[in-house]
């Protein structure tokens, strides 16, 4: 109870709107369910968070540690070290990409990036296009800034994504297109025809450009390509990508964006109004990883495809679940639909039973847009036998939603 004469809070904390229904991240919310099951001496099997399980590669550690012991301890330029700005732009080429050191700004994380990108280009009923099932921060930063976002197809059953769709939702309100090539739940990456529709799309209807690239390094067959290699697309977009994928730093939090060198010089603005800057020691680890030897990629990719293969035969020899073949990232996205039908759950209440029941902490398809429902999402960067034990564990569950349906 307030003491008599402690004056009441009336509308001191009062949210503002963006901020009031802002959304989050469900893998955030599930990883701390299933550390709090743990915590009650639980075993949980994670498949929720999409991180490579392994240390980050020693040589990239160590260059982090050579730079704290020589004193890169201080703020940092905004837009970042210029020797890891440099190495960002050089590295660009590889995805078809020219671009020069003055075009980059080092964020704390691909996340950051992306919102600075909707907070500098997005005005109030400005329309984005977002891809659904996608990732679902596009669509809470749209609106945390009163844009509208206008959700797009990506089949999640096979994963592809078609031009077509894209087109179907462009209206002359449409501001920005979200691409997340290869995408995050489903893995999709598209052919290099669909990727010149799509830059054609943009150029026509005057569209800026946010391509979210984060795992253009996690491919199984096949170079990624960025749109921003395409004609006229330089100029109209902000390629986002990041350390904490390719090289197992989710925790260092180090990312980038690549865009003209206007808004570089806006986005940089933002940078100094929020976090300054990068922890240089932190850039200089980035560097050592962008500069060193990229076995440790290539030995990620092998081993990622290798789990790709088990996971999804291992999920298609489930009843009433299907699953298409990534052809990037690590992320599962099966079809559940048919257990759900039999059971009448929900993708997210069969995600929650799924974690406090049998172990397994997964992501319902829905939190990754309406879409998604009637799938769940199972990251496999992890061991191939934590992979076998998450298969079993959907298997007992399928076997006894699919027992109780018969029974009923
Ligand atoms: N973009 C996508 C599509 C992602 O899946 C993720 C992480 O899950 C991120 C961005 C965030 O990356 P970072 O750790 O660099 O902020």
């Amino acid at each position: 109870m307030p003491h008599a004469s402690t004056p009441v809070l009336r509308d001191a904390l009062r949210l503002t709107p963006g901020v009031e229904t802002l959304g989050i991240e469900s893998a955030f919310e599930v990883a701390a369910a299933a550390r709090r099951l743990e915590a009650q001496g639980r075993s949980v099997v994670h498949t929720e968070i999409g991180e490579p399980d392994g240390p980050t590669p020693a040589h990239i550690v160590e260059g982090g540690i050579r730079a704290l012991r020589d004193g890169a301890t201080r703020y940092a330029p905004a837009a970042g070290v210029a020797a890891l700005r440099d190495a960002i732009a050089a590295h660009m080429a590889d995805r078809g990409v020219s671009a020069t050191a003055e075009q980059v700004v080092v964020t704390s994380g691909a996340k950051p990036m992306l919102l600075y990108a909707v907070l500098a280009l997005v005005r109030p009923g400005d329309e984005v296009l977002v891809p659904d099932p996608g990732f679902p921060i596009y669509e809470s930063a749209v609106r945390l800034v009163g844009g509208v976002p206008i959700p797009y197809p990506v089949f999640p059953t096979d994963g592809a994504l078609r031009d077509e769709a894209i087109a179907a939702a462009i209206t002359p309100r449409t501001r920005v297109l979200v691409l997340n090539l290869p995408g995050n739940p489903t893995g999709t990456a598209v052919p290099a025809a669909v990727l010149d529709a799509i830059a054609e799309l943009a150029v026509r209807h005057d569209l800026a450009v946010l391509s979210d690239e984060i795992y253009s390094r996690l491919y199984f067959a096949g170079v990624h390509e960025s749109v921003a290699s395409r004609p006229g697309l330089a100029q109209r977009t902000v390629l986002v990508d990041g350390f904490s994928k390719t090289y197992a730093m989710t925790g260092w939090r180090l990312g980038y964006g690549v865009m003209p060198a206007r808004l570089a010089e806006r986005v940089t603005a933002l940078v100094i109004n929020s976090t300054s800057c990068v922890p240089p020691f932190i850039q200089l680890a980035g560097l050592a990883a962008l500069a060193g030897p990229q076995q440790c990629v290539t030995a990620l990719v092998s081993r990622l495809r290798a789990n790709r293969d088990n996971i999804v035969r291992g999920l298609n020899a489930i009843p009433h679940v299907h699953c298409a073949s990534p052809s990037a990232a690590f992320y599962a996205f099966p079809d559940v639909s048919g257990l759900l039908e039999r059971s009448g759950l929900s993708s997210t209440t069969l995600s929650r039973i799924l974690l406090d029941v049998y172990g397994l902490a997964t992501l319902a398809g829905s939190s990754f847009g309406a879409r998604g429902e009637g799938h769940l999402r199972l990251s496999f960067a992890t061991s191939p036998e934590l992979l076998a034990a998450a298969l079993d564990r959907l298997a007992a569950c399928a076997f006894d939603l699919s027992s109780a349906h018969q029974l009923r």
